[in-house]
């Protein structure tokens, strides 16, 4: 193509007339060039328009996606809510018990404040959720260790209530009864540290509280004696018995039978001496009943 013009003939069908275009090269190049980019235009547009379809499916996958987890933190927010409002009556029992217990009111709860706490309007909705978590969690380990103390407590309670003497410890008639009395034996004023419940001897002398064998042996004036220490402070003494059955270092249950009744040590008669000692001071029996 060196020449610099073209001849184009166009022969129209069933004519015989034949027309001559004469086409500068300069221009046949321009035409050219000008196809050849219109074709890299469509191409352009063609390829951008697929991709736009293909993004557009995209976002709208994504937009429903997005909806679900949406909808998906919303239930969970509702679920957490629920969770959140038994939370608040389990604190309201905790404390109802913690009164009962006369335990001093727990630690301060989020959960257990009027009005619930303030909405941060400025938290995701992921965040908020787990700001809820964190409170729900808090609570619980409050409420854990709220639980531990009451039970502690009555763990105490029950312990005291079995260390602490009750009843007298054999069927009988109270005889003498505690503090000042004229001595059988001198005639002198003296203090008499318990109760005399008479009884046959052999008849059965029963702990009057949980404890520990601290003595069971014979001792002056008491005879064939047993001291239980309870704990908290509480001993008891049984005195002039005709046997023993428990050893020192034993540990007994209240109403298991610790010795007979008898006649030892400074005695009249068949009887057990029974003494209740609080930190070594005898009280009256009397008050234990
Ligand atoms: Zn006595």
């Amino acid at each position: 193509m060196s020449a610099e013009k073209y001849t184009v003939l166009l022969i129209p069908e069933g004519s015989h007339r034949v027309r001559r275009l004469t086409l500068k090269r300069g221009l046949v190049r321009s035409v050219v060039a000008c196809v050849f980019m219109l074709v890299l235009a469509m191409a352009w547009v063609v390829t951008d328009y697929v991709h736009m379809r293909v993004d557009r499916q995209e976002l709208h996958q994504l937009r429903s996606a997005n909806l679900q987890q949406r909808q998906d933190l919303q239930r969970l927010a509702a679920t957490l809510d629920d969770l959140r409002q038994e939370m608040v009556v389990i604190a309201q029992n905790d404390a109802k018990v913690r009164v009962l217990a006369q335990l001093t009111p727990s630690h301060s709860d989020a959960l257990t404040g009027i009005g619930g706490p303030p909405e941060d309007e400025g938290l995701s909705a992921a965040a908020d959720l787990q700001r809820r978590i964190d409170e729900l969690r808090q609570s619980i380990d409050l409420r854990r260790e709220s639980q531990e103390e009451i039970q502690g407590v009555l763990n105490d309670q029950r312990s005291l209530l079995a260390a602490r003497p009750k009843g007298l410890p054999t069927k009988g008639w109270m005889t003498s009864g505690f503090g000042m009395r004229n001595s059988p034996f001198t005639g002198k004023r003296k203090m008499h540290e318990g109760v005399d419940i008479a009884a046959r001897t052999g008849t059965p002398i029963y702990a009057s509280a949980d404890g520990i064998v601290s003595r069971s042996e014979t001792a002056v004036g008491y005879g064939k004696l047993v001291v239980i220490d309870h704990g908290y402070g509480y001993k008891t003494y049984y005195g002039h018995n005709s046997k023993l059955f428990v050893k020192v270092g034993q540990r007994v249950k209240r109403g298991d039978k610790i010795a007979a009744v008898g006649n030892t040590g400074t005695s009249t008669g068949s009887h057990v001496h029974y003494e209740v000692r609080l930190n070594n001071v005898p009280i009256n029996p009397k008050k234990f009943l």
